[in-house]
């Protein structure tokens, strides 16, 4: 069997600086020989993400402007993926967004428009993006998206994003039934808590932290890079016979009660 991505090409969605899992998953499949599409939600991303694609040993990476907001770019974006690159073989789908406020407190306060603003950007997104990539994956795919624990059980102040991963997860899980059939396997990976930007609007994120370091069996938190070498995994062919699965990379915290 080949684990090489040599002659592969990627997509990775959600890569804002050095410390997005989205960067760790890049670093992994461009480690196993994979070439690399960038996509970005405005232009504020744009320099970030080309001085970190500069970095990488390869000067054959391309770059997109991607609102998961807007029908209408992402149809664009993988138009133009299309006429540049022809065929993919994957994509990593590493985006969410909610309101900071509704990030803290309680759940049942959540407004309805934050409400929906975090199933769009975070949930709705993967149906989105895996409708308008199928067809540049005629050699077969697979996608992978990012949740989090707080999809399956409460976790405090993880709130309407935690709604937004059980939404998340059903999503991929629908999503992997539709693209089965064209070869095209969908799995999520429900990393453990890591310090990026977007960790930075949970509110008390230091004290989630700490508490996989005192309890998770392995008691410590998990890196970009393991995630990364899991996306890895569930984008070759060692993976070929899972779909719709969820693999939590997060030093064991799952398995635990309280
Ligand atoms: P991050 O802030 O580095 O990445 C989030 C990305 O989402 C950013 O690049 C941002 O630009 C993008 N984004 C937001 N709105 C967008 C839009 N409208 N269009 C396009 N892109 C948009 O943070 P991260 O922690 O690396 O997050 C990546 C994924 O991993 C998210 O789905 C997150 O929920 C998930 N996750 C994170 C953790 C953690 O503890 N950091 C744990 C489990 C799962």
């Amino acid at each position: 069997m080949n684990f090489s991505l040599e002659g592969k090409t990627y997509v990775v969605m959600g890569v804002a600086n050095r410390r997005s899992i989205a960067w760790g998953i890049a670093q992994a499949l461009h480690n196993a020989g994979a070439r690399l599409v960038f996509t970005y939600a405005n232009e504020r991303f744009e320099k970030p993400v080309r001085e970190l694609a500069d970095s990488l040993d390869r000067d054959d990476s391309l770059f997109y402007e991607c609102d998961v907001t807007d029908d209408e770019a992402i149809k664009q974006t993988f138009t133009s993926i299309k006429e540049d690159v022809g065929v993919i073989h994957g994509l990593a789908h590493c985006i969410a967004f909610a309101n900071r406020d509704d990030l803290n407190g309680e759940f049942v306060d959540t407004s309805r428009d934050g409400f929906l603003l975090s199933q769009n950007i975070s949930a709705y997104s993967l149906a989105a993006v895996a409708r308008e990539s199928k067809d540049l994956m005629t050699e077969g795919g697979s996608i992978v998206t990012l949740t989090y624990l707080g999809g399956e059980r409460v976790v405090q102040n993880y709130n309407v994003m935690g709604v937004a991963k059980a939404s998340l997860d059903a999503t991929m899980k629908y999503t992997a039934n539709d693209l089965g059939k064209h070869g095209i396997r969908v799995n999520a990976i429900s990393a453990g808590p890591i310090r990026t930007l977007s960790a930075k609007g949970v509110g008390d994120f230091n004290s989630i932290l700490q508490e996989i370091e005192e309890r998770a069996p392995l008691r410590k938190p998990v890196t970009q890079e393991e995630v990364g070498d899991v996306a890895y995994f569930l984008m070759s062919d060692l993976s070929r016979g899972m779909t719709g699965e969820i693999l939590h990379v997060d030093s064991g915290f799952n398995i635990l009660g309280k």
